[in-house]
């Protein structure tokens, strides 16, 4: 079958291998859609604890696929289905586990991460990610791009859900691209009554308005923080959302925020610039809660499928490109660029 493999940091190939096997318990999975992520370009720029130095790795953990094959003792499941795979495993027992929180599992395992991933034609799933409920059936009306997108998305669930959103609320998103726009849809969709997005790229701020943004702003314009306010009744935002990589965002957030505001820092910062200044009194005396969220658990990823399937979002307006897996390099210059905004592969192209 035809992978791209991560040989090592900054080495990308697309290569045949032989196919896996599977044994008790397993599922073998057609990879119909895979998109990228930063965790990805992270990866291959970088590589990660969770791998081996000098070991290869197929990555992508965002996919959706059709079953293949089942191994011996699978119940409930056959070839011929659509499934899309959420792709954190826990140990199954510590206290994170016992929450429901697999991606916040000390000892995790994760597709495409310390497990080969999905920009390859068939993947592998563990017998732990089969026990464990990752995997969920496609309801007809959503396509294969959409449930690998759905991935992101309820990890953007699990930012919203953090910040305890009201009707009423006024919720300010930083940063146009892909998360900040799922945010958007799902802020959108949770009773608030505007939701302002701000970016420094002007096309992507058009693209915002056109998902029904409320307001957007360039977010480096002189008046910005006062523009914000005016739009809020001069109170500020009740929640924002940082999904950007940028420490002044976060110290922005704290200084902006109503009172009572809810906070979500939803994108991590840089390695070497993860300290912010940080006015502490701003949280004492405006009652803020500030909130972080990485990934998402099993029970989100289902919920947001739902969502995705009442065609309330549409995650579509979100892929800017496709590639096959032979073009699996381009796919990541692409996303390098950021030029677009989802890139999905598609590693088997004349199936449907
Ligand atoms: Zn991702
Ligand atoms: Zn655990």
């Amino acid at each position: 079958m035809k992978v791209a493999l991560c040989k090592g940091i900054g080495l990308l190939e697309v290569t045949d291998i032989p196919p896996p096997n599977i044994g008790d318990g397993e599922v073998l999975i057609r990879v119909m859609a895979a998109s990228l992520c930063g965790t990805d370009l992270r990866i291959l720029d970088f590589g990660h604890r969770k791998i081996p130095a000098g070991a290869g790795r197929i990555l992508g953990h965002e996919f959706s696929g059709v079953i293949e094959k089942v191994g011996p003792g699978v119940q409930g499941l056959s070839a011929g289905e659509r499934v899309a795979v959420a792709p954190n495993m826990g140990c199954g027992a510590c206290a994170e586990c016992l929450q429901g929180a697999a991606n916040l599992c000390p000892e995790y395992e994760a597709l495409g991460i310390s497990l080969d991933g999905a920009f390859a034609e068939l993947i592998r799933l563990p017998a732990k990610a089969v026990l464990q409920g990752n995997m969920v059936k496609i309801p007809g009306t959503v396509s294969f791009e959409e449930a690998a997108l759905n991935e992101p998305f309820s990890c953007v669930l699990n930012g919203l859900e953090a910040c305890q959103i009201q009707y009423g609320d006024a919720l300010l998103i930083f940063g146009a691209g892909p998360i900040g726009l799922m945010h958007l849809m799902l802020g959108r969709s949770s009773g608030t009554r505007k939701v302002i997005l701000t970016d420094i790229v002007e096309e992507r701020l058009r693209l915002a308005a056109e998902l029904g943004a409320d307001v957007v702003l360039h977010s480096q314009a002189s008046d910005f923080k006062k523009k914000v306010l005016a739009e809020t009744d001069g109170k500020g935002p009740d929640v924002i959302v940082t999904a950007c990589p940028v420490p002044e965002v976060q110290e922005w957030a704290l200084e902006m925020a109503a009172v009572k505001g809810r906070i979500n820092f939803f994108g991590g910062l840089p390695q070497n610039r993860e300290t912010i200044q940080c006015r502490s009194n701003l949280i004492h005396y405006k009652n803020l809660k500030v909130t972080g969220v990485t990934g998402s658990s099993n029970i989100q990823f289902r919920r947001a499928l739902s969502l995705v399937a009442s065609k309330r979002v549409d995650l579509h307006r979100l892929i800017s490109h496709i590639f096959e897996i032979e073009q699996a390099k381009e796919a990541f210059e692409v996303a390098r660029r950021g030029a677009g905004l989802k890139v999905v592969i598609k590693p088997n192209p004349s199936r449907r």
